[in-house]
């Protein structure tokens, strides 16, 4: 299983596919991705192999410059393409690797306030928890802040949402994540062999850190909520 984000200048679809490949190793059931649409994310997610969601997006063209994708090792809710990543919630989606303890809890309350849920995961509370947040903030990174108080369980997240069209939200609590600098972009994966093939840039994400990503310009806030820097290093793998 693994996540893969792009907040680019130039299309990242290709990169997307690519780095996916690259995480096949891990293992995985299904695969999709999301880049920002006209009103709403676009989602592409197919059973099977990452090959099978590259002819998907090349059939349908799918291009974008801001986009997140996942392989799914399923821990709640069979193997099926309902229930492949990403999650969406109005114009939120949402990548998600680890497992939410307390998703039962959770999404009775979502429930209760309306919330439909289309998929068997623990993933997609935290999506209706997000795009509830924003009821009473106009700010996604403080919705996401916010959200994930109320969250147990490990995590690595990657949050796109048709409002924010500049923006990427990642953010880790137990599960791998790290950031990838380039030139013309800021790239997010599980491990740095989906990052080599565009930067040696990296920098290591620790338990707790919330990111913002613009294109040119990185937040990163840890587990309080303070604004924190971590380290850049250079790789050593070789593309
Ligand atoms: N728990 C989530 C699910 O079953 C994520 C699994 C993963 O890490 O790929 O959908």
């Amino acid at each position: 299983c693994g996540i893969v984000a792009a907040n680019a200048s130039v299309d990242s679809i290709d990169f997307l596919i690519s780095g996916l490949k690259q995480l096949e190793y891990r293992g995985y059931d299904s695969a999709g991705l999301a880049v920002l649409g006209e009103r709403e994310p676009q989602r592409f997610r197919a059973l099977g192999r990452v090959a099978e969601l590259e002819a998907l997006t090349q059939a349908q063209k799918a291009q974008g410059a801001l986009g997140i994708a996942h392989t799914r090792w399923a821990t709640h809710g069979v193997p099926a393409e309902r229930n492949a990543h990403p999650h969406v919630s109005g114009k939120l989606a949402l990548v998600h690797n680890g497992i939410i303890e307390n998703y039962a809890q959770l999404k009775t309350q979502l429930q209760a306030l309306g919330y439909v849920f289309t998929s068997d995961t623990d993933t997609e509370t935290v999506a209706h928890l997000i795009q509830h947040q924003l009821k009473s903030s106009s700010d996604l990174l403080m919705a996401v802040q916010v959200a994930l108080t109320q969250v147990k369980g490990a995590y690595a997240l990657a949050i796109i949402h048709q409002d924010f069209p500049d923006q990427l939200i990642v953010a880790r609590e137990g599960s791998p994540l790290m950031l990838g600098i380039a030139d013309n972009g800021i790239y997010a994966a599980s491990d740095a062999s989906a990052l080599i093939s565009v930067t040696r840039r990296l920098v290591y994400l620790e338990n707790g850190d919330i990111v913002r990503i613009q294109q040119n310009k990185l937040e990163i806030y840890d587990a309080q909520g303070k604004t924190v820097e971590r380290p850049e290093t250079l790789s050593q793998l070789s593309a």
